[in-house]
Order: structure tokens, then sequence, then C-alpha cells
């Protein structure tokens, strides 16, 4: 049997993760290569509401790989947000948007760009391959687009991926705003979720010398509501820090209305935030004014002052 390459993002996937997944599934199938998108944990709600959108199924979950499988990581590169043991995978390409932390014996097909989502690199990968977009495809490159993007409205946002949603709104036949914003409120509604769930929807691991460190944020509409529940977010905060014996936890909530993010900051080195953000920290919290990006503010200004 011939096994096939397994396609898949970052842990704790965002819409990004999942809908450049099928993307970058496509776009190998339609050049002939054995390839199946998969995933690496819960499908949130904002994904949930595209593929519901778009009648598509999720791709299956994937809890581990066999040693020498073939992989394709897409919005991702570091191995802690990885597959567990990524280290015995065989890495043939990679498809991403962040900064570099990666190294692997072999030679292989490594793409990325400093723009603002994985998506607007494989619409040029599409066209260099001359690979017709369908309406489906294009709508999935939409969503992740408007993910994290948050609209164009964050940081992170380029002039290609303005002009790569110009594009994709006449292939699609969506609507950007429209549709992107019905897209994120989905995304916000939490109602259902414990703490601890909440904070893991879109959580990352990072490290530094030998300084371990996680950022979650969740978008919202509504900081009141998550902050009456300061105390069990805490909980939940401080559990992980114990469990996995990480030196700083942030929790950004962030209020895709006006851009801005309350954080909740704890452990050992929980103070690094007022330095890496010019604000005091009262009760665990602070309220960092037009943040809203971890890639591009939240996480280097922490990296820059964490030692
Ligand atoms: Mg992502
Ligand atoms: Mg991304
Ligand atoms: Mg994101």
């Amino acid at each position: 049997m011939i096994k096939e390459t397994l396609i898949f993002g970052h842990k704790n996937p965002d819409t990004d993760s999942i809908t450049s997944s099928l993307v970058m599934e496509n776009l190998e199938k339609e050049l002939g290569n054995n390839v199946k998108a998969v995933r690496l944990g819960n499908i949130n709600k904002e994904t949930e509401y595209v593929l519901n959108f778009l009648g598509l199924d999720a791709p299956e979950l994937l809890d581990s790989i066999d040693d020498n499988q073939d992989v394709i990581l897409i919005d991702h590169n570091e191995a802690s947000q990885s597959v567990d043991n990524i280290g015995n995978a065989k890495v043939l390409k990679v498809v991403d948007h962040h900064a570099i932390n990666f190294s692997t014996p072999s030679p292989l097909y490594y793409r990325a760009e400093p723009v603002g989502c994985t998506a607007t690199v494989l619409y040029k990968m599409y066209k260099e391959n001359d690979v017709e977009i369908s309406k489906t495809i294009a709508s999935l490159m939409l969503s992740a687009i408007a993910s994290d993007t948050l609209l164009l409205k964050s940081p992170t946002t380029t002039e290609e991926d303005k002009r790569v949603v110009k594009k994709l709104e006449d292939i699609s036949g969506l609507d950007f705003s429209t549709y992107g914003t019905d897209m994120l409120k989905a995304g916000t509604d939490i109602s259902e979720f414990t703490p601890e769930q909440i904070i893991n929807i879109d959580c990352k691991l990072f490290e530094k010398g030998n300084k371990k460190f996680r950022i979650a944020q969740v978008n919202t509409a509504d900081l009141d509501s998550i902050f009456k529940n300061q105390a069990y977010f805490e909980k939940a905060i401080n559990d992980d820090i114990q469990k996995e014996n990480l030196d700083l936890y942030v929790f950004a909530a962030t209020d895709i209305i006006n851009s801005n993010s309350k954080i909740i900051s704890l452990g050992n080195d929980a103070p690094v935030v007022e330095k890496a953000f010019g604000v005091s920290v009262d009760n665990n919290t602070a309220m960092l004014e037009n943040i809203v990006s971890r890639k591009k503010q939240i996480l280097p200004n922490i990296l820059n002052n964490l030692d």
C-alpha cells in the first residue's frame, strides 16, 4: 500500500489551520499527489460556522503519526505546536506565515511569507501551478484571511492579503465584510464552554532558552462576560502552569469590535508584561490598547523582554 502524505495545521487549530489544510489537500491532489488533510484538535465555533456554511466535513482527527510518515505542515513550523512525535516524521513541505523555528535533516519545500494568512500564500501557489480555484476553495481561503487578519484590521495584514481578498470575493461571490463578520461573531460564542476549554481554544506553546510559556487568545465582542469569571480562568491557567511547569501564561481576550486585548498574566514571569507593553498589571490583568495580534504584537514583545 502506498502511504498517503498527511497535511495538517497546528494544535488547537484555528480557521486558517483547518481551511488551509483542505486547500492544500486540493492543490496537491490536482498536482497528482496522494495526500490527506487531517487536524490536530477540536474544531472551534468559527471554523464550524465555515464548514457548515460550505457543507464540508472537518478533516479527520489525528493523535499521533507513525515513524517516517510523510507530512506537510500548514500554518506552523515549530515542533511544540505540531503533532507530538513530529521529530520522527518526514516533513516534505511547509507552507506558513510565522517566524521560523524549524530544522530538518533532509531537503524540503519550505514556503513562508510574511503575510497575514497561510491562505494568501496558497492563493499564489494555485496561480503558480495553474490550478483553478473553485468557489468552495475561494470561500475557504477567504474565511482563513477574515479570521487571521480580523477582517484585514490586524497589523499582520499586508497589501497582498488585501489584493487576494478582492480576487477571492469575485470567485466565491461572497461579500468579505458581511460573511467575515458573521463568521467572527460565530467564533465568539463560548457560552457552552468552561474556562478550561476556553483557554484551550487557541493556545500556543513557546520556548525561549530554558523558559516555557503559553499565550492563549480568544475573540470576544464582550470582555465583561469573560472577566466576570476571572477567578475560574485563573484557576484553569494556574493548573496548566503547574502541570506543564510553565514560567508564564498570558491569556488574551481580544475585543474584535474595539481592537483591544485584555490579558490575564500568571506564572513566575508574569510581571514581564509590564515592561513588554508599558502597562501596569492590576489584579493579574491589564488592558492592551490596539493590540490584537499574538504573532506580531504579543509574542515579539514578550520574547524581547523575557530573560
Ligand atoms: Mg493559525
Ligand atoms: Mg495562520
Ligand atoms: Mg490565529
